[in-house]
């Protein structure tokens, strides 16, 4: 099995967590548990945490998507309980974030793709202007694409991880950056998805409302909804 668990979202599912904006997912499965970003500040994160259940000195590992607040805001309060995961950053990422990262724990400053644990990789660097990488994980029924905010483009994330991955996408979920995006240009990105043959998606954070509507309508039973709290239970 794999279990993703949407800890921080602004957008909410479980009334028992608290929204702000952000993201951070945990993926669980018998060999690893890793966290996508860290949302935008720890007490949120910890908070939620703590109402899932989930004790932090599970995580074996970090991956952040890129350098922006909204998912690295959580990361310093995050080691100050105690854990020493390894954190996978973007090699982009600016040298005082990293030496203050690297200070406290290992830290892997991530090119090209790579897996991070058995069966969850990252695509790499993806993008010139804000660089980013997604994370990717393996089930039966295909790869889940979990994006932050996807910058480059979810169509780009997507693309890039069928490319160094496998090309059989299952879901693709997080921030689609589509928040002031146009009826045309969320209609491309749907039209790109479905080129790729994406199953089902679950856009959240930065999607925008206007989006997620869109997506709604054009994948019918195959969009998912998320938010903080939502866990999805998939094979592997
Ligand atoms: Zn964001
Ligand atoms: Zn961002």
């Amino acid at each position: 099995m794999v279990r993703i668990t949407v800890v921080y979202d602004n957008n909410a599912y479980d009334a028992a967590l608290q929204t702000a904006w952000g993201f951070s997912a945990l993926v669980e499965t018998a060999a690893a548990t890793v966290l996508f970003d860290t949302g935008g500040d720890a007490p949120t994160l910890l908070s939620n945490m703590a109402a899932l259940g989930i004790d932090p000195h599970t995580i074996d590992a970090i991956a952040l998507s890129h350098i922006h607040r909204d998912h690295t805001g959580g990361l310093a309060g995050l080691l100050d309980t105690g854990i020493r995961p390894t954190v996978y950053a973007p090699a982009a990422f600016p040298t005082d974030f990293k030496n203050t990262v690297s200070a406290r724990t290992d830290m892997v400053e991530v090119t090209g793709p790579m897996q991070i644990a058995p069966g969850i990789h990252v695509t790499g660097e993806v993008g010139t202007d804000i660089v980013e990488q997604a994370l990717v994980v393996e089930t039966t029924d295909g790869l889940v694409v979990v994006c932050g905010c996807a910058h480059p483009g979810v169509v780009e994330m997507t693309r890039r991880a069928a490319e160094s991955v496998g090309t059989q996408i299952a879901l693709v979920m997080g921030g689609f950056h589509l928040g002031q995006a146009t009826q045309a240009q969320i209609s491309r990105t749907i039209d790109g998805l479905n080129a790729l043959n994406v199953q089902r998606v679950a856009p959240s954070h930065c999607t925008g409302d206007p989006a997620r509507q869109a997506f709604s309508a054009a994948f019918g039973e195959n969009y998912v909804l998320i938010g903080a709290g939502a866990v999805l239970d998939l094979e592997r």
